[in-house]
């Protein structure tokens, strides 16, 4: 691997070095060999043969540097001091294949001078939710964290029950979080000029070409995050607790905990059972985002030439970089030109979906049963059991809807159209049945349906001979919800 440890580096007040806390009897959960090709992992026979040791915390190789990053936050809307990584480390960084830097981290390794109640640890459960979702949302090609893969072991954790303790070797083109900032703003703020300096250059360096780098760095950090969370809408994903120190400054999906992939449609849904209030429903997220940056942004007015007026302009063009992709991408699903006419179309068809509690990943593919049925025999059974399940009210409304949607088909060419339905129309998302399903095997020592449900997210967009039915059935309209909360 092209090792490349900068943060190591920086000031030491912003990390503390320290060695991983082992596991005991470490076994194999499952290995990404796709992401150690990328690194340059699966060419170092040291590292492919001690990988479970590694994960495990029992081998630490020479070029890894362990250190836990110190952070700051605002969870739920409350400012929350000091956090940083109580259970993570930051264990390498490494240049891939494409020459981008790349964090490794090991999650669920013991405890840190940032640890605060916490144990240190991870359980089974919750790693695989992390490892599956950010295989998941990699593959649906939505910019996030991803893992090399996770061993479970002896170590029991106690949460509502003893658990297992797993560790999780996750990988992401950065651990830095707004809440970096906030922390540097509270306990370090002579850093702020010099981390700044270093976000840059690693992580931004075009805007060095810009008169104003710094503003041109905030810029872009908005633009991505709004970017990212328009896919988050399109894809139907909650990612539960979007606190400042949950966002990356890279634009990057990070740290997976009671996230969740809209199944039957409802724009009001709350994925994370912690979240009392709603502030984190699939329907806030665009203006959460809003808000996370608004607190980051204001702690560069201590940096010279940056004022309120100057920030003000950097967070401007975050409502239209995230209506510009949203309205795209959603047309994109119909496979319709992005214009005005078939906005309107696509609010009716989501107004249909939630009218009706429709399944929001096969209703959309099931289109394709409508549009192109010969080629589409499974969308076709998909749209069958869709209009099945539609009151003859609604039967008329789709029936009228249908209509004006072919013919503003038109428009586009037939095999474009098409085409861009089925690559943004997912056929398979991580429902958190699937995932459970895959979590009771694998703390029965069975890690096959972890492999299945790997594969089958590997290629979300085909539909694929080794998925089963229930990888694509919704629960029943008003079953109640399966409990998933915070940290775990
Ligand atoms: P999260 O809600 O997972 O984003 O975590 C918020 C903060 O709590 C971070 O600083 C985590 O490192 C810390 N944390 C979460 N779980 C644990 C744990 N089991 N032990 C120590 N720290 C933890
Ligand atoms: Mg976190």
């Amino acid at each position: 691997m092209r090792y490349q440890n900068t943060y190591v580096n920086l000031d030491a007040r912003l990390y503390h070095k320290q060695p991983p806390t082992p596991l005991d009897n470490p076994r194999v959960g499952h290995f990404n060999t796709q992401v150690a090709e990328q690194l340059g992992w699966a060419q170092d026979d040291d590292l492919m043969t001690r990988w479970v040791d590694i994960f495990a915390g029992h081998y630490v190789p020479a070029e890894f540097e362990p250190l836990a990053m110190a952070y700051a936050g605002h969870q739920f809307g409350q400012w929350a001091g000091q956090l940083g990584d109580g259970r993570g480390l930051l264990m390498a960084q490494v240049r891939d294949n494409n020459d981008k830097l790349q964090d490794l981290h090991l999650k669920g390794i013991g405890l840190t001078p940032y640890s605060r109640m916490g144990d240190g640890r991870a359980v089974l459960r919750s790693t695989i939710r992390e490892y599956l979702c950010g295989h998941a949302l990699t593959q649906l090609g939505i910019p996030s964290s991803n893992a090399l893969g996770f061993v479970v072991s002896d170590t029991s954790v106690r949460r509502e029950r003893m658990e297992a303790g797993a560790a999780l070797m996750r990988v992401a083109d950065s651990h830095i979080r707004l809440g970096h900032i906030e922390w540097i703003a509270s306990f370090a703020p002579d850093l702020l000029g010099e981390f700044t300096d270093y976000m840059i250059d690693t992580y931004y360096p075009e805007c060095r070409d810009s008169n104003t780098p710094v503003l041109a760095f905030l810029t872009a950090v908005v633009e991505r995050t709004a970017r990212m969370i328009a896919d988050w809408q399109l894809i139907g994903f909650a990612h539960g607790v979007m606190n400042t120190d949950n966002l990356s400054i890279t634009g990057s999906t990070l740290d997976f905990g009671p996230f969740g992939f809209m199944e039957r449609f409802d724009p009001a849904w709350i994925n994370n059972h912690s979240d009392h209030t709603g502030r984190y429903a699939y329907q806030n997220q665009p203006a959460i985002g809003h808000w996370n940056l608004n607190v980051w942004l204001t702690h560069f007015m201590r940096l010279e030439g940056v004022t309120r007026e100057t920030l003000a302009d950097c967070l401007a063009p975050y409502e239209a970089t995230f209506m510009q992709h949203y309205q795209q991408g959603l047309c994109r699903k119909l496979g319709l030109p992005h214009e005005k006419e078939s906005l309107s179309l696509a609010f009716e068809w989501l107004t249909l979906l939630e009218d009706n509690l429709l399944d929001y990943t096969n209703s959309f593919r099931a289109l394709l049963g409508l549009v192109a049925p010969d080629e589409h025999p499974y969308e076709q059974q998909l749209l069958a059991t869709m209009t099945a399940e539609l009151t003859q009210e609604a039967q008329k409304a789709w029936q009228d809807w249908s209509i004006i949607y072919l013919a503003q088909l038109e428009l586009v060419p037939f095999e474009q159209a098409v085409n861009d339905m089925r690559t943004n129309n997912p056929v398979y998302v991580l429902r958190n049945s699937m995932a459970q399903r895959a979590i009771s095997a694998a703390e029965q020592g069975q890690f096959e349906e972890v492999d299945r449900v790997f594969n089958l997210l590997a290629s979300p967009y085909d539909v694929q001979d080794i998925a089963t039915e229930l990888d694509t059935t919704p629960p029943n309209p008003n079953a109640p919800q399966m409990p998933i909360s915070c940290s775990s």
